[in-house]
C-alpha cells in the first residue's frame, strides 16, 4: 500500500495528545478550532483572518485538529489554510452572487431532496460537516446547528423516492452524511435499499479528508452491506493527501466501495495545471479516481476564490494526454439558475467534411480520421434498447432532438413573440403545414 509514501502530520501544539485521542474521531470533532483563541496556539493569524473571525457574521468555522495540522503555519497563503480559515475577503460582494446559485431549493419537491436530473436525485441528510469549506456551495443551509433536517423531512424525502420509480441512483450529501449518528445513517441506507428501483447509492463526503480516523473498520462493515455503494471524497490540493487519508481510502476500497474525487477550482489554492497534475496522480496512487473539477459557484463569500472558466480549460489541457487518462477529471461549470453541470474542455476537433474529421492531439499534432463511406445507420426498429426507450423517462434535451423525440427547442415565449401581435389569418389557418412527415431516423411510427 502507498500509505507510507505520504506524510503524517501533527502540529507541534498537539504533540502531547495521546494517540488514542488523536486517532479518535470523537476527540477530533470535540476539539475543532473555531474561536480566535483556538487558533493562537496552532498558528499566527493574519490581520485579515483575525478580522473575519471576530466579525461574528460569517459562515460557520470549524476545523479538525488533524486538518489544521496540514497547514504550514508560516505561510499565510497555504492552500489548506485558505480552504478553511476565513479572511475578510469573504465579506466582499460581487456581480452574479446569489444565495442559492444552483437553484437547488427550486428543484426540491420536498425539503432537502433535489431532483434535477431524470434518473438520479440528491438527498441532503444533514447540514453539519466535520469542517467547513469557505467556498461552500450550500452555505445557505449548511453549518447552522439549529437548522438541520428533521426526521419528518427525511421521511418525506424517502417517501418521494419510493413513489418516483425513475430514480435509480440516490446521492447522499448535505452537509456530510458521514457525520450523522451511525444508527441514523444505517437506518436511511436500509430504507433506501428496500426500494426496488434504487439501483445505486452514492455518498459525497469530505470526512475522509477532514477526519480520516472516522473511517473505521466498523463503519466500512456497515457501509458494505448496502452495495452497490459508491463514494466521492473532496480533495483540492496534494497537501491533503496524507498517510491517514491513504489508509482511510484503502479501508473503503477493500470494503468494495469505488472511490472518486470531486474538487473545486480555487484561486490561490489549486489554479495551476502543475498542482492539479500532482493532485490527480497522487489520488490515483491511493486508488481514488478523479471525477469532477468544478468551477467555483457564485456563492456569498466565494468571490475571491473564483477564476475565469478558461483556467479550467487550461488545466484540462495540461492533464489530458500528459498523464493517465483515468486521472483526468471532467471540468464542469454548474450553471446558475438550475442550468446543471455543463462539461467544458479544450477543442480537439479542428475541422470536418462529409467523410473526414481533422483532429488535434494534446501535443498539437494535427491528424485526419477517415470516416466510412458505407456506414449503415443503426436500425432502431430491430434494436431492443431503442424499443425500450419509450418507457424510460428522459428529459429530452439536445439528445431528444437527435433521437427524434422533438424537432426544436424554443425559448419561452418564442411562438407568441413571432406572431408579432397578429391574430390567426388565412395563411396561418392550416396548422398542419408545420407538421413534418416524421422527424427522422427513429424508425418510430408517426403519431
Ligand atoms: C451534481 C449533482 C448530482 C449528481 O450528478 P452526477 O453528474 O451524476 O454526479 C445530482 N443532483 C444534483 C442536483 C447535482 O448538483
Amino acid at each position: 500500500m502507498a500509505a507510507n509514501d505520504f506524510p503524517s502530520k501533527r502540529a507541534p501544539f498537539y504533540k502531547d495528545v495521546p494517540d488514542e485521542q488523536w486517532f479518535d474521531w470523537r476527540w477530533q470533532l470535540s476539539h475543532r478550532l473555531n474561536a480566535l483563541e483556538d487558533f493562537e496556539p496552532v498558528l499566527e493569524l493574519t490581520a485579515s483572518e483575525r478580522k473575519a473571525l471576530s466579525s461574528g457574521h460569517l459562515f460557520r468555522v470549524e476545523i479538525t485538529p488533524y486538518f489544521a495540522s496540514l497547514i504550514n503555519p508560516d505561510d499565510p497563503n497555504d492552500p489548506v489554510r485558505r480552504q478553511v480559515i476565513p479572511t475578510d475577503l469573504e465579506m466582499a460582494r460581487f456581480t452574479g452572487m446569489m444565495e442559492d446559485s444552483l437553484s437547488e431549493d427550486a428543484h426540491s419537491p420536498v425539503p432537502g431532496l433535489v431532483h434535477r436530473y431524470p434518473d438520479h436525485v440528491l438527498m441532503l441528510l444533514t447540514t453539519q460537516c466535520a469542517s467547513y469549506c469557505r467556498y461552500c456551495t450550500r452555505g445557505r443551509i449548511v453549518g447552522d446547528p439549529n437548522a438541520t433536517f428533521t426526521r419528518a423531512e427525511l421521511d418525506a424525502q424517502i417517501d418521494y423516492i419510493e413513489k418516483t420509480p425513475q430514480v435509480r441512483d440516490v446521492l447522499l450529501s448535505g452537509g456530510d452524511p458521514l457525520v450523522l449518528a451511525p444508527k441514523l445513517l444505517e437506518d436511511i441506507l436500509t430504507r433506501l435499499r428496500a426500494i426496488p428501483h434504487v439501483e445505486i447509492i452514492r455518498i459525497g463526503s469530505r470526512v475522509p479528508v477532514f477526519m480520516p480516523m472516522r473511517i473505521t473498520d466498523e463503519l466500512c462493515e456497515m457501509l458494505q452491506r448496502f452495495h452497490p455503494l459508491w463514494l466521492n471524497i473532496h480533495v483540492n490540493h496534494p497537501n491533503e493527501i496524507t498517510k491517514e487519508l491513504a489508509q482511510a481510502c484503502d479501508k473503503m476500497t477493500r470494503a468494495g466501495i469505488p472511490l472518486g474525487n470531486q474538487s473545486v477550482l480555487l484561486a490561490g489554492v489549486n489554479d495551476c495545471a502543475h498542482i492539479q497534475r500532482k493532485l490527480v496522480q497522487d489520488l490515483v496512487r491511493i486508488r481514488v479516481r478523479p471525477y469532477y473539477l468544478y468551477m467555483c459557484d457564485l456563492v456569498e463569500g466565494g468571490g475571491h476564490f473564483r477564476t475565469p472558466v478558461s483556467k479550467g480549460i487550461e488545466i484540462i489541457e495540461g492533464l489530458r494526454g500528459h498523464t493517465s487518462g483515468f486521472a483526468v477529471p471532467t471540468f464542469c461549470v454548474d450553471a446558475p439558475a438550475g442550468g446543471g453541470k455543463v462539461p467544458v474542455m479544450p477543442n480537439y476537433v479542428i475541422s470536418s467534411s462529409d467523410h473526414k474529421v481533422v483532429l488535434r492531439n494534446y501535443e498539437g499534432m494535427v491528424s485526419t480520421y477517415e470516416e466510412p463511406l458505407d456506414y449503415k445507420p443503426h436500425d432502431p426498429t430491430t434494436c431492443p434498447y431503442c424499443q425500450h426507450k419509450r418507457v424510460e423517462v428522459g428529459q429530452g434535451g439536445v439528445f431528444g432532438l437527435l433521437d427524434g423525440q422533438q424537432m426544436t427547442i424554443k425559448p419561452e415565449g418564442f411562438d407568441r413573440l413571432h406572431t408579432r401581435g397578429g391574430g390567426t389569418h388565412r395563411l396561418r389557418m392550416d396548422s398542419d403545414k408545420w407538421k413534418p412527415l416524421g422527424i427522422g431516423d427513429t424508425g418510430r411510427e408517426e403519431e
